[in-house]
């Protein structure tokens, strides 16, 4: 028998791709949502549904889940992976720069979440990874609103993992530090993007996203009484 669905949001690129390679590897059939289409179809996977979907958009995320579950069961986790970072400093940043971080980081997290969670605690089986970030656990300059949106992230999934422990349902926070992926180059502060550079070069090299993916793996194939509750992995130079 095949393994259960799995959906991954943010999957066109970074982490969320190389999650869905892995997973994809070991047999699960995906649901794979971002916004570029053609960078999920260019995965080329098997047993997969690519979606483009804005995951700001909780109808579109509905109607994406109900189409997979249609087609390969019930969801058995989802990995609520999208999330821009647009480093800048509150008195100089474009306000709907931090609005979108916001709108993405955490209300697109919630619809991921929303979009899972009544069927899984209807079946008693399931688990919620979110990818939070050590800008999830302490700041740093120029990211006043990544970080508000990543704490959220880790204070969310500790609250729900509360809230539905007794239904059987895991809730997993994985958070990286700096990992070699798209993320930094959506920054417009030019100055920010440069010394962000120069920091990952200092410290000998950052995570790749298949250690992320691994990482992600690994929580997720510890049998259901196994709760992992956080992992927080960084390349080892990272202070
Ligand atoms: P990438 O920029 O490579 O990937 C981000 C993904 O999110 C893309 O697939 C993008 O797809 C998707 N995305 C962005 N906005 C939306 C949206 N509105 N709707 C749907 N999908 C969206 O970065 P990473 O792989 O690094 O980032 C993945 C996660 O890991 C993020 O949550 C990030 O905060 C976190 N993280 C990253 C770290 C790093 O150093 N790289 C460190 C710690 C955490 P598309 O543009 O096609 O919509």
């Amino acid at each position: 028998m095949r393994p259960p669905l799995i959906i991954i949001s943010g999957a066109s690129s970074g982490i969320g791709a190389a999650t869905a390679r892995l997973l994809s590897s070991h047999g699960h059939p995906l649901l794979l949502l971002a916004r570029r289409l053609e960078r999920l179809q260019a995965l080329q996977l098997p047993h997969t549904l690519c979606r483009a979907v804005d995951i700001t958009d909780r109808a579109a995320v509905l109607q994406a889940v109900a189409e997979a579950e249609q087609q390969f069961g019930p969801a058995d986790a989802i990995v609520n992976n999208a999330g821009v970072m647009l480093l800048g400093t509150m008195t100089q940043q474009d306000p709907a720069e931090w609005e979108r971080m916001l709108e993405v980081n955490v209300k697109g997290l919630l619809n991921g979440i929303h979009a899972v969670l009544q069927g899984m605690v209807a079946r008693r089986h399931g688990t919620i990874i979110n990818v939070s970030s050590i800008a999830g656990r302490k700041t740093f300059p120029g990211h006043v609103a990544y970080c508000g949106s990543k704490f959220a992230v880790h204070a969310i999934s500790e609250n729900l993992r509360e809230e539905v422990a007794g239904h059987n349902v895991r809730v997993i926070t994985i958070a990286p530090g700096a990992v070699e992926t798209e993320l930094l180059s959506h920054t417009s502060d030019e100055a920010i993007k440069q010394g962000y550079q120069q920091w990952k070069q200092e410290m000998g090299g950052v995570l790749a996203a298949e250690d992320v993916a691994e990482t992600i793996r690994f929580a997720y194939q510890q049998p259901q009484r196994v709760a992992i509750r956080e992992i927080v992995l960084a390349a080892t130079g990272q202070q």
